[in-house]
């Protein structure tokens, strides 16, 4: 039996120390290759995954062999460098007034791509996931009586890299101001966020022409090309988001449903068709795949970056990628859903 001594992870270093010379565990720094989290291996083949939050103690059983250097401590290991921080809100807007603030700086990421970063091997692997399409924009909405958030990212669909986000805080426009506040303390208050919600929110139709300013920028859409996306398709987890959620804001913000919103890929059918099994939703499918939660689940923009860390993994493991389900052009309510095997 030996005891490891000191088996800790923080956010802004590991350090492993054993008493043996050599352990049975191996530190495995770069297997959750799309998060700053660590893996550690343990006899026999275990995986413990720990947040930058968490720290352990853990006895080892195992092929120790004494050896002179049994209680000599090797220096420690150090492993994570970076120190993960929560996201600028404002600035995920383009809103931020505090770009030269150090302390501003040194509190808040201000780079949504950096808990998005893929390696270079796994580039190369997968250039053939998603033929037909250029860019994959993961969206993924927040509110159950009207929309009060409306975050994508968007990454390459070959290469899988980053490429750019859009976020908005979203106004209803059928509730009173006392309703809205009540709201948003309910829901944003406990994250801390229901400030920058305030300073920020703008109702859904203006939100929809700054999206299609941004989509435009991209090349992904043009008005006069019929209004779909070019090359790109939606990816959320599950169907309610382009389902129910878009068409019942549309109706509440009195404008017409945008063409683009009308297919989208369920992240959560692919999934269950490609691994067999039936991940219920963001946090089951992480779990099955062994991804650790960043953020804050149900902050919308943390959420689409999770989603989008699932997505990432699944191409990397080769899972391929299509139009899940597709609204008929004969009536909003209509909706085919493609793949057989779907969660319902
Ligand atoms: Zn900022």
């Amino acid at each position: 039996m030996v005891t490891a001594t000191k088996l800790l992870c923080s956010c802004f270093s590991a350090t492993v120390r054993f008493r043996s010379s050599s352990p049975t565990i191996t530190v495995l720094s770069s297997i959750d290759r799309f998060s700053s989290h660590i893996l550690f291996q343990s006899s026999p083949l275990r995986l413990h995954q720990l947040t930058h939050t968490e720290s352990l103690s853990i006895s080892v059983s195992g092929s120790s062999s004494p050896s002179p250097m049994t209680d000599c401590l090797p220096p420690p290991m150090k492993i994570l460098e970076s120190k993960w921080r929560p996201m600028c809100l404002y600035h995920t807007q383009g809103k931020c007034t505090m770009i030269d603030n150090a302390e501003h700086l040194a509190k808040f990421n201000h780079d949504i791509s950096k808990d998005l970063e893929v390696s270079g091997d796994t580039v190369l692997q997968n250039q053939c996931s998603s033929p037909d399409l250029d860019r994959l924009l993961v969206l993924d909405l927040e509110g159950k009586v009207e929309i009060l958030e409306f975050p994508v990212c968007m990454i390459d669909a070959k290469t899988m890299t980053f490429i750019d986000s859009f976020h908005r805080f979203v106004r209803p426009v059928r509730m009173s101001e006392r309703r809205v506040n009540e709201y948003i303390n309910g829901k944003y208050g406990k994250l801390g966020i229901d400030r920058v919600w305030h300073d920020t929110a703008i109702p859904f139709k203006e939100v929809i022409c700054e999206f299609e300013t941004w989509l435009a920028s991209h090349n992904l859409w043009n008005e006069k090309d019929g209004g779909t996306l070019n090359q790109a398709a939606f990816v959320t987890c599950g169907n309610w988001d382009l389902k129910t959620k878009v068409p019942q804001q549309c109706k509440d913000s009195c404008i017409k449903s945008p063409p683009y919103f009308s297919e989208w890929i369920n992240l959560k059918d692919v999934f269950v068709n490609f691994y067999k099994i039936r991940a219920r939703g963001m946090r089951s499918m992480m779990t099955e795949l062994g991804i650790s939660l960043l953020g804050s689940h149900h902050l919308g923009i943390d959420d689409s970056k999770n989603i989008t860390r699932v997505l990432q993994r699944m191409i990397a493991d080769g899972s391929p990628l299509q139009i899940t389900a597709r609204r008929s052009s004969s009536g909003l309510d209509n909706v085919e859903f493609l793949l057989e095997n779907r969660i319902k």
